[in-house]
């Protein structure tokens, strides 16, 4: 499960996730001169938004009323995708801004599916599984037909894991009898339709990623993840993937975070200590030999590489100039505000974005949906093939675009004097151009695209 580390907001920025959304859109519109307003104002809206007030028997006897939300954000390149969390934070405009993120993620690494998002705010670390089994069915149940296997297909995130996918698809298998159901929801077991490799696929794609953008020299004295130093904040599913495949590599993991705090050995932290540890206490903190910090401290320590792998908004206006990691690669959805990433643009720290960088997750959740249709099970090296070449590709066209835009900004900032009367933009081209704003880009193009060669309906 992933923990949520509490760091108070000493600014008053908006935290707000859906406003952090629409600012990131709004910046790469400034790239987009000739983007019609009309599609503008289609890519910025939900295609629909539901909320679900349901009640729930929970094992102590009692009788609590659970908020839900599915929110399908685009159904413009295919199906509606993306995971379902819960999480006492949750709220409608989180998962609005998250089903966004899952249409441009899926563009980004072009899968064919739009983007969606669920979650009921409850926190499951005060629930049983009953209960989470009870929530589950009455959450699936309410959705009915909202969710289907070519509408909108629910995955894992926050709290949620294959145990949670295999209620869904149950849920959904007894509503709909007599058709394979099973490409209604991705990151099922093994033995029910999952995938090889898709529970460490977020983290494998993150891998890859960070790998593609080492590669392209985007730090000029670090080509490969050998020797570096890594700072991950988060213990679940992203973070403890990250930590053993980056060790793979030749990494240090010089320190970790969970909701509890950090822990920081300059020499590098053992996996299978932290575990035995966490068992034993329920943190990360304290362990043997490691000097305990702060989730402050922990996002500022000097190291080459940072992934935030937790919630949204960690980096943010007031620690954003602290931070002294020579790349940020994006674990987590939307952890960085969009003042941080002005502050960090202007500090010359790159972002890769979780757009790019976490996409790994939906990709293996396409392998499954196209295994369950084909009702064939793919073996783990195809896996980890197909998806290699697709985070290689994705982070090679990012990278591309960003270059691009680099080159034609005072070109589109020409154009944009011409349209901005007619079609005006909220943002100006922001210089120099993030590897956030080139993957919006993109991902607004290839949407784009496909919503004119469709064309609107009727
Ligand atoms: N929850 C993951 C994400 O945010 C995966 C979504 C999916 O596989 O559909 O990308």
């Amino acid at each position: 499960m992933s923990e949520s580390p509490e760091i108070p907001n000493t600014t008053d920025e908006d935290l707000n996730p859906y406003h952090m959304a629409q600012t990131q859109f709004d910046r790469a519109t400034g790239y987009l001169p000739h983007l019609k307003t009309g599609l503008i104002d289609f890519f910025k809206r939900p295609r629909r938004a539901i909320t679900v007030e349901f009640p729930v028997l929970t094992e102590d006897g009692g009788v609590r009323v659970f908020t839900g939300h599915r929110v399908l954000h685009s159904r413009v390149r295919g199906p509606g995708k993306g995971g379902l969390r819960y999480h006492p934070d949750v709220t409608a405009d989180e998962v609005r801004a998250l089903a966004s993120w899952m249409t441009w993620k899926c563009a980004v690494a072009d899968v064919p599916f739009g983007g969606a998002k669920g979650g009921v705010a409850c926190n499951p670390k005060e629930l049983d599984e009953a209960d989470l089994r009870h929530i589950t069915r009455r959450y699936i149940s309410e959705l009915g037909d909202f969710i289907g296997p070519h509408t909108d297909i629910p995955a894992p995130d926050v709290n949620t894991n294959a145990q949670t996918m295999a209620w869904v698809y149950d849920t959904y298998d007894a509503l709909h009898p007599g058709s394979n159901n099973l490409p209604v929801v991705t990151g099922k077991p093994l033995d029910i339709g999952g995938s090889q490799g898709r529970e460490e696929a977020t983290a494998r794609g993150i891998l890859y990623a960070t790998q593609a953008v080492l590669d392209s020299q985007i730090l000029p004295e670090r080509s490969s993840l050998a020797g570096a130093d890594v700072v991950i904040q988060g213990w679940g599913n992203v973070g403890t993937h990250v930590f053993e495949l980056f060790r793979e590599e030749g990494a240090r993991i010089i320190a970790v975070g969970d909701s509890q705090g950090g822990i920081l050995n300059k020499e590098g932290l053992d996996k299978a200590e932290i575990e035995e540890h966490r068992r034993d206490t329920g943190t990360v903190v304290g362990l043997n030999g490691t000097i305990t910090i702060t989730n402050e401290q922990l996002l500022e320590l000097p190291c080459d590489i940072l992934v935030p792998a937790a919630l949204g908004g960690q980096i943010r206006r007031d620690n954003a100039p602290r931070i002294s990691a020579e790349l940020v690669v994006e674990g987590a959805n939307g952890p960085t505000t969009p003042s941080a990433d002005s502050i960090l643009a202007e500090r010359g720290i790159p972002v890769v974005p979780d757009i790019l960088a976490n996409a790994g997750g939906v990709v293996v959740s396409y392998f499954e949906w196209v295994q369950n249709t084909e009702n064939e099970q793919w073996d783990l090296e195809e896996v980890h093939r197909k998806l290699h070449l697709r985070m290689t590709r994705a982070t090679h066209d990012v990278l591309a675009k960003q270059s691009e835009l680099q080159q034609r900004l005072p070109a589109i900032r020409e154009a944009l004097e011409e349209t901005r009367s007619k079609h005006p933009v909220p943002e100006v081209p922001h210089q120099p151009v993030t590897l956030r704003s080139a993957a919006y880009v993109l991902a607004i193009e290839r949407v784009a695209s496909v919503a004119l060669a469709r064309g609107i309906w009727p």
